[in-house]
């Protein structure tokens, strides 16, 4: 067994033992982050992780996270090491700080190895919109990672890290996770710091983790998590994280979304949903159906929502502020012709269908009547969690799609995340973890919790993990 084969909290128990350094850990990984056979990574920091990890060796005693690698993905800024967030119109660019969650992570001793590759500024469900490369399934070389945290979803799988961040606005940490037969948890609103993450949609952005293991994502969330000053909207996670121990889930009612178990979802997925919820049974819980009607609207809330957000975000990339600027007779036409050279399709897509939405006269139209539906939902999701614990549907509706399957057709894109985007516009939190194979392929299961509920979240999925025994490693990946 590698090193690269251990959990991160394998990995920093190996370390307190005195059984491999911080710099045998990085070195390790990093020669597989340089091969990367999946082109997961688009910055490197190979010097950066390498100093940090001889400081954290040096140290009387350990941090808790010990010095052990982690990649995150390219929407969080990090001091000095080129940020993009996927897109030409950030190429090259070196923040001058770095992302509050980020940093947290860092004081406790984790190493950031580099920057993984995304859809640009997350826009996507496949990674085929970055503007730079295509990410790679690990289990399959000629398919999606999924998106749009593919980069660092990917870098899990081929244990090029244990663990690492990406972010989740209607789907993108969860249905990555799903596609490459790993752990991805989107945290309950609010629970993470959005400083210094490159802004899609605020209301719904959330930084989370990837890791193949239930306890190492409860423990990176842990170091995560609780309010910031420089972000309005975080909030103290109210108690401790704490790592899974739970091996059974009597006493838990577990809530089956029909609306998500019907029509779209292929057949191997739902019947690999359907063995985890026997799974569940043996495991002591109540498995009932329940019904969330409005969650069939969420892909057009979303669409409408997200985009409205995105286009007055994106606002203040013009060339002048970030990154590179395309030259002009005068101001207005560097604005226009820098946004026009330097955003790619999706991006512009999206800015204008929210300018749209937003534009006087169809306001309420748009935009007021998806804030309307939100709220149905954010109530329709409240009065399900008086009647179950848990909410269970598949995270997403295919196994990984092939290259370019997609890429014509946005809306065909957009459904990848037709079983996420329910959660994300609740605000509560969510888990996928791996639940078997359909075709050779990971499917990937989807639990929600009420907000804050991120311990019951991580202690379910813990039991089911053990029970069901995925075997993370993708079959390609040499031993
Ligand atoms: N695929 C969805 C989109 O393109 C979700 C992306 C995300 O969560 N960042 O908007």
């Amino acid at each position: 067994m590698s090193l690269r084969d251990l959990s991160a909290v394998e990995q920093i128990a190996a370390l307190e033992a005195g059984e491999t350094t911080s710099l045998e850990l990085v070195d390790a990984h990093l020669a597989a982050v340089e091969a990367d056979d999946v082109e997961a990574f688009l910055a490197i920091d190979a010097e950066g992780a390498r100093a940090r990890a001889r400081e954290i060796d040096a140290m009387p005693s350990r941090p808790a996270l010990g010095g052990v690698p982690i990649g995150i993905k390219d929407a969080l800024s990090t001091r000095d090491v080129v940020t993009t967030s996927g897109s030409r119109m950030l190429e090259g660019f070196r923040p001058v700080y770095t992302a509050t969650c980020v940093q947290r992570l860092q004081d406790a001793g984790a190493i950031v190895v580099g920057k993984t590759n995304m859809d640009e500024f997350a826009m996507g469900s496949s990674t085929e919109n970055s503007a730079y490369k295509n990410t790679l399934n690990p289990w399959d070389h000629g398919r999606v990672p999924g998106g749009s945290s593919g980069g660092s979803a990917a870098s899990v799988a081929q244990r090029q890290v244990p663990w690492s961040l990406g972010s989740d606005t209607g789907g993108s940490i969860r249905q990555p996770a799903a596609l490459c037969g790993i752990v991805g948890m989107k945290p309950t609103y609010g629970a993470v710091s959005r400083y210094g993450l490159i802004a899609f949609a605020s209301s719904l952005d959330q930084v989370g983790p990837f890791s193949r293991t239930v306890a190492d994502s409860a423990l990176l969330l842990k170091h995560m998590v609780g309010r910031d000053p420089m972000d309005s909207t975080s909030l103290d996670w109210p108690g401790e994280i704490a790592l899974p121990t739970a091996t059974d889930m009597s006493g838990l009612r577990v809530g089956v979304v029909e609306e998500l178990m019907g029509e779209g979802i292929e057949p191997g997925v739902k019947a690999a949903i359907e063995a985890s919820l026997r799974t569940m049974e043996d495991l002591g819980a109540t498995v009932v159906p329940i019904s969330l009607p409005t969650s069939l609207s969420g892909l057009a809330t979303y669409y409408v929502l997200a985009p409205a957000e995105c286009s007055s975000n994106l606002a203040r990339f013009d060339g002048i502020r970030y990154g590179p600027s395309v030259d002009a007779d005068n101001l207005l036409d560097q604005y226009e012709i820098t946004r026009g050279d330097l955003f790619g399709p999706e991006v512009k897509r999206r800015i204008m269908l929210g300018t749209f939405a937003l534009a006087s006269g169809y306001y309420d139209q748009y935009y007021g009547r998806a804030q309307k539906v939100r709220t149905l939902m954010v109530q329709e999701f409240a009065q399900a969690f008086e009647q179950v614990d848990l909410l269970a549907s598949p995270t997403s509706p295919s196994v990984a799609f092939p290259l370019g399957d997609r890429t014509a057709d946005p809306y065909a894109m957009y459904l990848a995340d037709v079983c996420t985007i329910p959660v994300s516009l609740a605000g509560v939190p969510a888990i996928s973890i791996p639940c078997g194979l359909s075709d050779g392929l990971p499917v990937g299961l989807q639990l929600a919790g009420p907000a804050f509920s991120e311990n019951r979240l991580f202690d379910a999925a813990h039991a089911i993990e053990q029970a069901i025994a995925f075997d993370t490693r993708p079959p390609g990946l040499a031993t």
